[in-house]
């Protein structure tokens, strides 16, 4: 693709390398069949190859864009469905990151949008204000038929009633059992711990039976990967800095093999920290080092290898965007599930997203809504016992509407190997 940045507009280390992106671009159009939205719409400005064109033309002109423009661009749920179909290696997760950083500085949205962007980017992010916020939530459900659209979107996630909060979760460090094979950073997250705890318990759990010492670095915690997709660079840059400050210190007090990540949206934006932070003369070699250090929790199993697992049941594998499309990570979190003795299944159009994607089916709930549906029905085909994913986000939105308990691959690892039953099935049994 042809592009028309002026030199001075090249010498921001953003644009560089978007040009160098836009330019491999050859226009073929094969992304927009895998493109969640154009399949929903079919609408060219809704598909990948229109918003490349439409990033295009708002970085080279400059100027603050339309607000058609914005629409077509919120409208993207950085699935990077794309990426995994196109055939010229186009790097669109760092193009939309750049057009979304373009929009927050150059557009000025609507009074109660930005209120409403703000307050997922800060409350979202921080464990104790989410978990107030959901408190405060599970009353005025009462109230979801008077209340906007949008707002009775966010009540419908949110769950009926808010889990306590986990010692786990805090700075400490969890032995392994035996002889240890590896020390390990576990992220503690944010969303996540409050949501379903049982995550990282399960995790914890499961690793130090195969050989991990485990570690909750002080200060560490969300990775940032919300308010980077609402555009929010220097916060997330922030929490990114942070983490790597945390990960560090551990690094030189004692060691460390890996950090591993077990939400899959978040592992991805850890994974790149080395590039959001390559022009940071302090931080950009001790990023590139994280960022290559961070493994999926599936990806850690793999390597340690599972125990012999007593797993019945068929379940139907749900790959997170984040996990197939992001991390490519594809084959080891099902031969895991057969390892531990379940029998996984694929998902019919598993390549398309589940309508999660971070703050999406809170900011756009109408397609998050028509993308959940589409998926939940392809999982009935399957007639699963369980339905597995690997990412916080994917497990709320299709829990919120399948008859089907929903959990996290770790949570069905760890049973099968000598965890307890994971909290949902408890409930679902009873
Ligand atoms: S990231 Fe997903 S929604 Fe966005 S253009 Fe690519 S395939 Fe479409
Ligand atoms: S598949 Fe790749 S090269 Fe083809 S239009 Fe899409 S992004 Fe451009």
């Amino acid at each position: 693709m042809q592009t028309d940045f002026t030199p001075e507009q090249l010498s921001d280390s953003d644009t560089a390398q978007t040009e160098k992106i836009l330019r491999a671009c050859v226009h073929c159009g094969f992304c927009t069949a895998t493109c969640p939205t154009y399949v929903l719409l079919g609408d060219e400005l809704d598909s990948p190859r229109g918003r490349i064109y439409l990033v295009k033309n708002m970085l080279e002109s400059g100027a603050a864009p339309e607000a058609e423009t914005v629409k077509h661009i919120d409208r993207c749920l950085s699935c990077l469905g794309c990426m995994t179909t196109c055939p010229s290696g186009v790097n669109y997760m760092h193009l939309i990151d750049h057009g979304r950083r373009y929009v927050e500085e150059h557009y000025r949205r609507p009074a109660l949008d930005r209120l409403m962007r703000r307050m997922l980017g800060f409350v979202l992010s921080r464990p104790r204000w989410f978990r107030l916020a959901l408190l405060g939530a599970v009353p005025a459900k009462l109230l979801a038929p008077i209340l906007p659209a949008r707002l009775r979107a966010m009540l419908a996630l949110a769950p009926a009633s808010v889990p306590s909060p986990s010692a786990a979760d805090g700075p400490q460090i969890f032995a392994a059992e035996g002889p240890a094979r590896m020390r390990v950073a576990l992220m503690p997250g944010c969303a996540q711990q409050v949501l379903k705890p049982e995550i990282n318990a399960a995790t914890i759990r499961l690793l130090t039976r195969h050989g991990c010492e485990i570690v909750i670095a002080e200060e560490s915690g969300c990775c940032g990967s919300l308010t980077h997709h609402l555009g929010q660079e220097e916060a997330a840059l922030a929490f990114a800095r942070a983490n790597i400050d945390a990960w560090e210190r551990m690094r030189r007090s004692g060691g460390l093999d890996a950090i591993v990540v077990n939400a899959s949206g978040c592992g991805t934006t850890v994974k790149d920290y080395g590039f959001m932070l390559r022009d940071d003369p302090v931080y950009a070699e001790k990023a590139a080092r994280i960022s290559a250090l961070t493994r999926d929790v599936s990806e850690l199993v793999a390597e340690l290898g599972l125990r012999p697992g007593h797993g019945v049941g068929r379940v139907a594998y749900h790959s997170a965007c984040s996990l197939q499309h992001g991390q490519k990570v594809h084959r080891q979190p099902k031969e895991l599930l057969a390892a531990a003795g379940f029998e996984p299944v694929d998902i019919p159009e598993g390549h398309l997203c589940c309508g999660s994607a971070g703050t999406y089916n809170l900011l756009q709930p109408e397609l998050a809504g028509r993308l959940r549906d589409r998926k939940l029905a392809n999982i009935a085909r399957t007639e699963p016992d369980f339905v597995a994913a690997g990412n916080i986000g994917c497990i709320t939105q299709l829990a919120a509407g399948s008859s089907v308990p929903v959990l996290h691959t770790v949570e069905l690892l760890d049973w099968a190997t000598g965890g307890p039953m994971p909290p949902a099935l408890g409930a679902a049994a009873r």
